[in-house]
């Protein structure tokens, strides 16, 4: 079993949003003594969720702005991290837009920006941070996919979303692969519907309720769903398990 240092980091991309699940996930793995890592697109938040981890939790935090489709601002970002904190155990790729465009109507515009931020953004992090693992002998990947990218989409996530989503799994498993001999592990997590404001806003109860008619379980998921089953993945405990998809969608997918 590959043992964790005693001080160890990780690196949430896509944790400033205040009511999204990087920012609840963040929170969560401090609380285990994980030191974190915040790389959005809003720097200042960014740097925000990391200095109220720092307060509430007493562990080491640090903020970073950059794209995550920008493949030179997420290894500047990376780099600053690195710097700022102790060794990065684990990278968990949150960062991710909505796309409820019909596929008729889908322009190759769309079309890029999805898959620019929600797939390429996911490579570009992961390859930066498994450089350093890959030196440090230890590491884990978890990615955040959807269960749209099994069942196809719903409202918010049509076309695009879905074929990139997809495309983290087939991503995650070849990597996984690959670096396993490095004593690296690399994950997907796949959520059905979480109570968030990805999908433009807060949602109703009545909304709620009618998407959670889908799975099998009275409820859809909240932020901490997801954060739970990111700190299995990313736990010295789970150095057996790789090149999966959890799927935490209250039994709306069961394959
Ligand atoms: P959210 O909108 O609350 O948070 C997304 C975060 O990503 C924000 O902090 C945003 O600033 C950041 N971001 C967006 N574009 C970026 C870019 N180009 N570069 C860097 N950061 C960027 O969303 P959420 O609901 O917390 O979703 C988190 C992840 O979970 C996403 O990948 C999403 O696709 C996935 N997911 C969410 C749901 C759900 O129902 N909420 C379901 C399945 C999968």
């Amino acid at each position: 079993m590959t043992v964790f240092p005693e001080s160890r980091t990780v690196v949430l991309t896509g944790a400033a949003s205040p009511r999204g699940i990087g920012r609840a996930s963040a929170h969560y793995l401090a609380e285990r003594g994980w030191n974190v890592g915040i790389i959005d697109l809003d720097a200042e938040a960014a740097k925000g969720v990391a200095e109220e981890i720092a307060l509430e939790h007493g562990v080491q935090a640090a903020g970073a702005g950059a794209d995550v489709s920008n493949e030179a601002q997420v290894r500047v970002a990376f780099d600053e991290l690195e710097g700022a904190l102790p060794q990065i155990v684990a990278l968990v790729n949150l960062a991710g837009v909505s796309s409820p465009v019909p596929y008729l109507e889908v322009t190759p515009e769309e079309w890029n920006r999805v898959m620019n931020i929600n797939l390429n953004g996911v490579h570009y992090a992961t390859r930066r941070a498994v450089e350093s693992m890959v030196k440090n002998g230890v590491g884990r990947v978890v990615s955040l996919a959807s269960v749209s990218a099994q069942r196809g989409g719903g409202t918010y996530s049509k076309t695009p979303y879905s074929a990139a989503k997809a495309g983290i799994i087939g991503f995650s498993r070849s990597v996984a692969r690959e670096l396993g001999q490095n004593g690296i592990t690399v994950n997907v997590i796949s959520p059905g519907p979480i109570d968030t404001d990805i999908m433009g806003g807060t949602l109703t109860d009545e909304r709620k309720t009618a998407m959670a008619a889908d799975g099998v379980l009275p409820r859809i998921g909240t932020p901490r769903d997801i954060a739970a089953a990111i700190a299995y993945l990313i736990s010295e405990d789970a150095g057996f398990v790789t090149g999966q998809t959890l799927n935490v969608d209250g039994g709306l997918y069961m394959h």
